[in-house]
């Protein structure tokens, strides 16, 4: 490991820091889901192309939910198929290592980090999480499991029976995935946004995995972490703000790799000998 970053860690490690990590699309794309950002997460309705920052909105939802549902359950499909990887498990691991020093804040809505061990209470999903669903008219703010829908290719249609299943139990209206759309804010009541902020600025350490910090609540996250000072590691193959950020940081670094391949190390750096 880097000299620095070997003493970024060890100075956090012997105080007995608390530790957040936020991670995002890039330790998910490890395990082979895409971003569904791009070209292939285009989707077609009627005679138009949509972009996924289209599909994913309330107001798609309200026009047209059967094809809003079948884009979800097409995506849904591949990260019920996707294994956690040794980035997720490294996090898993740092998360029993620190018990109530350690949180995750996560823009990923795949489950793989609490399928890799994560325990739920110092997990925040940020954007939500795939296998639960909610009222889509919010008479009840409760979450039911997902349903499940069987396998679903991209030409699966959408029936009477699939209708039936995403109805909600209390009002028998729409149930809606539980994921933050692109036309809706973060809260705390589904997306645990105070708590999340809360972690950030209680931290020692932030632990930057795979993200870009494109939405407004992860840069609010980095923006905390470099007006406190606190120790700040971003890992990602590629260049991004939040390297940029670590690396004006005295306490910063910018580990250039994917997460399966540096984090096991890093945790092993931070858990207590
Ligand atoms: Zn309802």
């Amino acid at each position: 490991m880097e000299p620095r970053l070997a003493e970024i860690l060890e100075r956090v490690r012997s105080a007995r820091g608390r530790v957040v990590a936020l991670t995002g699309a890039g330790i998910s794309a490890e395990s082979g889901i895409p971003t569904f950002r791009g070209a292939e997460g285009y989707w077609v309705v009627g005679s138009r192309n949509y972009m996924p920052t289209e599909m994913a909105t309330h107001e798609m939802f309200e026009a047209h939910p059967g094809e809003v549902w079948r884009w979800y359950l097409m995506r849904f499909g591949v990260c019920r198929h996707a294994q956690p990887n040794a980035g997720h498990h490294a996090l898993a691991d740092l998360d029993h290592a620190l018990g109530d020093r350690f949180h995750l804040v996560t823009q990923n809505i795949d489950g793989l980090h609490l399928r890799a061990g994560a325990t739920l209470a110092r997990t925040s999903h940020i954007h939500g999480d795939a296998g639960w669903v909610r009222c889509a008219s919010a008479c009840t703010g409760e979450l039911f499991p997902m349903p499940d829908m069987g396998e679903r290719g991209e030409d699966t249609p959408f029936t009477a029976a699939d209708r039936a299943r995403l109805s909600c139990p209390r009002c028998g209206g729409w149930l809606r995935p539980h994921v933050l759309w692109f036309d809706e804010c973060y809260d705390e009541e589904h997306y645990r946004m105070q708590t999340a902020l809360r972690a950030a600025a209680t931290a020692d350490l932030l632990l930057v995995v795979g993200t870009s910090g494109a939405t407004n609540l992860p840069s609010q996250i980095g923006d905390i972490a470099w007006r406190r000072g606190i120790a700040m590691v971003d890992v990602n193959p590629e260049d991004n703000p939040f390297a940029a950020r670590a690396l004006s940081m005295r306490q910063g670094f910018a580990v250039r790799g994917g997460a399966g391949e540096r984090l096991p190390a890093i945790v092993r750096a931070l858990v207590d000998g």
